[in-house]
């Protein structure tokens, strides 16, 4: 059964059958799913959602896909910790971290998205995947169509991190390193999929793709009991994650599973590819396109596509949104790792550094819940920590070297 009445342009409004496609004919604007919500009313609640499998496809009327998913079955419903460590650190009373780090299979949100728009790929009939990615779309493509049979191709800029190309290339895919930055290998793509009939999850399906987005929204807020936070940081890349949790907190009020949403929504960027929160900042509604020179390559995206629609629900909520500088990003990693235990990859590091930064600002307000988003995982961006953590000491398998080091460390400790 399907709750999908089609895509509307979110220009013009101009309405499309369902099909993969993701701009308007008229106005070239984006296209975005339109759901029946009369009708998923009916069929949803919060008690029958508690009695589903715990993973995204709990949330199954609001996610654009007319039978069962094809893959992903397990992946989302990730933990909510309550982070009173770090919540001291930055001073903040009530925080809590939406650990995508363990998502599954391939240990980052975007599990999430590539679950619906595989699903959805399937059934419009293709037998190719692809996609144009900064790391972690690319090893979740890849995963994801090895499990269902699909073939895959996978673009990248060439220079990612090691462990994203390995974690690419073991599942079979193809995979094809440009030479350029994300922008440059997405107008590559574009061109691509304009010659080659594939599913591109992130072009021609990408109004489905985006969708899966909504669901780190709905788990929150049934994480935190049906209610949604006063306020959450999440890391931009193009925009879409971001705009995706407006509406996945906008639809459970809609349907009557939240009695408020008063949500604001901040964003966050590393300052070496910051278009949307400088517009932000600048008080612009319009973003211009950089060149990304970050070592937070899974939001390195120069030319973002969602920016403009990013800025408009950030002002919307009242929210706001920072950068970090690349330090600031290992800090963040560090602190994260030390006060949760929880390694967080180089787009953690951006959302707890911008985190940091707000508070000390004023901007996210100390007595209010706040969540962050953090969204991938720290064991596959190792090289930006090379120089950045201790040496590693090694000593003889002798109990006196031992009590040396021991003793090292106790005097170092009370100092
Ligand atoms: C893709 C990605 C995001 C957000 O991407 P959007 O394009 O803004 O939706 C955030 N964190 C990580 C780790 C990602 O890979």
């Amino acid at each position: 059964m399907s709750f999908v009445k089609g895509l509307r342009c979110r220009e013009c409004g101009e309405l499309y059958p369902k099909q993969a496609l993701h701009v308007c004919e008229l106005c070239f604007g984006p296209l975005e799913v339109v759901y029946d919500y009369e009708k998923i009313k009916k069929s949803i609640s919060r008690d029958v959602i508690a009695q589903r499998g715990k993973g995204m496809w709990r949330y199954k009327e609001l996610l654009p896909i007319d039978g069962e998913p094809a893959v992903g079955i397990d992946s989302g419903f990730t933990p909510l910790v309550r982070a009173q460590n770090l919540a001291k650190t930055l001073g903040i009373k009530e925080l809590y971290i939406k650990n995508d780090t363990v998502n599954h299979p391939t240990f980052s949100f975007k599990d999430r998205v590539v679950s619906v728009a595989i699903s959805k790929a399937k059934e419009l009939g293709f037998d190719t995947v692809a996609c144009a990615s900064t790391g972690n779309l690319a090893n979740s493509v890849a995963a994801n169509a090895a499990a269902c049979g699909l073939k895959s191709y996978v673009f990248i800029p060439s220079n990612l991190e090691q462990a994203k190309v390995v974690n690419t290339q073991i599942y079979g895919a193809n995979v094809v390193g440009i030479k350029g930055n994300y922008d440059e290998v997405n107008r590559l793509c574009s061109e691509i999929a304009g010659k080659y009939h594939w599913a591109f999850v992130n072009i021609n399906i990408r109004p489905y793709y985006a969708e899966g987005s909504k669901t780190l929204a709905l788990e929150v807020a049934e994480q935190l009991g049906w209610h949604a936070p006063q306020n959450i940081v999440v890391p931009m890349a193009s925009g879409s994650l971001l705009t995706k949790v407006y509406k996945g907190f906008r639809e459970l009020y809609e349907l009557g599973l939240l009695s408020s949403m008063e949500t604001k929504i901040y964003g966050a960027q590393a300052t070496g590819c910051s278009p949307i929160s400088a517009a932000v900042k600048e008080r612009q509604e319009l973003f211009k396109p950089v060149i990304p020179k970050t070592i937070a390559k899974s939001l390195a995206i120069g030319n973002p596509a969602d920016g403009f629609y990013a800025i408009e629900t950030i002002n919307k909520t009242h929210g706001w949104a920072e950068d970090v500088s690349d330090d600031e990003v290992i800090e963040g990693i560090k602190l994260l790792s030390e006060t949760e235990g929880i390694f967080a990859e180089t787009a953690g590091g951006v959302t707890v550094g911008v985190a940091k930064k707000l508070v000390e600002e004023g901007r996210l307000p100390r007595n209010e819940s706040v969540v962050l988003l953090i969204t991938g995982n720290g064991l596959k961006t190792q090289e930006v920590l090379i120089n950045r953590i201790d040496q590693l000491m090694v000593i003889p398998a002798r109990l006196d070297a031992f009590d040396e080091v021991f003793r090292e460390k106790e005097r170092a400790k009370s100092k």
